[in-house]
């Protein structure tokens, strides 16, 4: 099955809306079955609200996810801000219970001054230990979902996240095809293009490449990868294109939840998708 949402409040939404509560019964009315939650700035949401939002959503059969802080960054060589990236995790997994979310996409981490292969390397170890961290804390039915990212400066091609999803079952990606596309320059143009994303992680998660995690929106890229989001009718230029990626996902049989990241429009761009999906293809 493949579920499609926006990350956030959208502009639409705004104009006549406050409140998160508001949420569920407005994105069912426009027909869409998911919404991204952010802790991109940190984890204030209290208990409370927490289970309040879980009710709310599972009456209105929206499936919650959350975006986990940006603070986050495995490839950091210090332990200490290695134990905070733990905490981050572990914090919004336990948030995420209340709620009912059980997919955590986070940004595995930023080369600073490192190599990419030492970065990436410090990245692994940590996630290694984030494993047994999950053990410990009994998380079993939840996931954490490295995305890949879209700068050259960060962890996280394609190949790096399907490694990192090796380590344990509880491990997914979160596949930004705009990122994709826009760290490799411009590559997604064919739904060959995009088979051959879900490949490279069958090459090493095998059949769990058929369960993702999805960010789909058009960005804005220069010789170090990305530079801005843009709407789907701001974009003539960069892509990438939904339409082969609908014809990707059919033919590949994969189940995800696509979220919609543009900037505004995240919405209605989001039901554009679901109707390419549905009516399209
Ligand atoms: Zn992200």
């Amino acid at each position: 099955m493949v579920k499609f949402g926006p990350s956030g409040c959208c502009d639409r939404f705004l104009s006549d809306h406050k409140s998160v509560e508001d949420i569920p019964e407005w994105l069912e009315a426009q027909g869409l079955d998911s919404f991204e939650y952010a802790f991109n700035k940190g984890i204030f949401l209290s208990d409370e609200k927490a289970s309040q939002y879980r009710e709310i959503f599972e009456k209105h059969g929206i499936e919650l996810t959350v975006h986990g802080p940006y603070f986050i960054n495995f490839a950091n060589p210090d332990d200490m801000m290695a134990e905070k990236s733990y905490g981050y995790i572990i914090k919004s997994l336990q948030k995420m219970r209340l709620m009912g979310a059980k997919k955590l996409v986070f940004h595995p981490g930023s080369l600073t001054k490192q190599t990419r292969e030492k970065a990436f390397e410090v990245t692994m170890d940590r996630l290694k230990t984030l494993v047994g961290i999950l053990d410990e804390y009994g998380f079993d039915d939840m996931f954490i979902c490295p995305e890949t990212m879209g700068k050259h400066g960060q962890i996280g091609t394609v190949e790096e996240v399907a490694q990192m999803c090796a380590l344990d079952p509880r491990i997914m990606p979160t596949l930004d095809f705009g990122h994709i596309n826009s760290f490799t320059g411009g590559t997604l143009k064919t739904k060959d293009d995009y088979i051959e994303v879900f490949k490279t992680l069958e090459k090493y998660i095998g059949d769990r490449y058929k369960n993702v995690h999805i960010h789909f929106s058009k960005i804005m890229y220069g010789p170090k990868g990305e530079l801005k989001h843009l709407t789907f009718e701001e974009d003539n230029e960069y892509g990438p294109d939904f339409e082969p990626l609908a014809e990707a996902l059919k033919e590949l049989g994969v189940n995800a939840t696509v979220i919609c990241e543009s900037r505004g429009s995240q919405t209605d761009d989001a039901i554009q998708m679901k109707q390419i999906f549905e009516t399209k293809i």
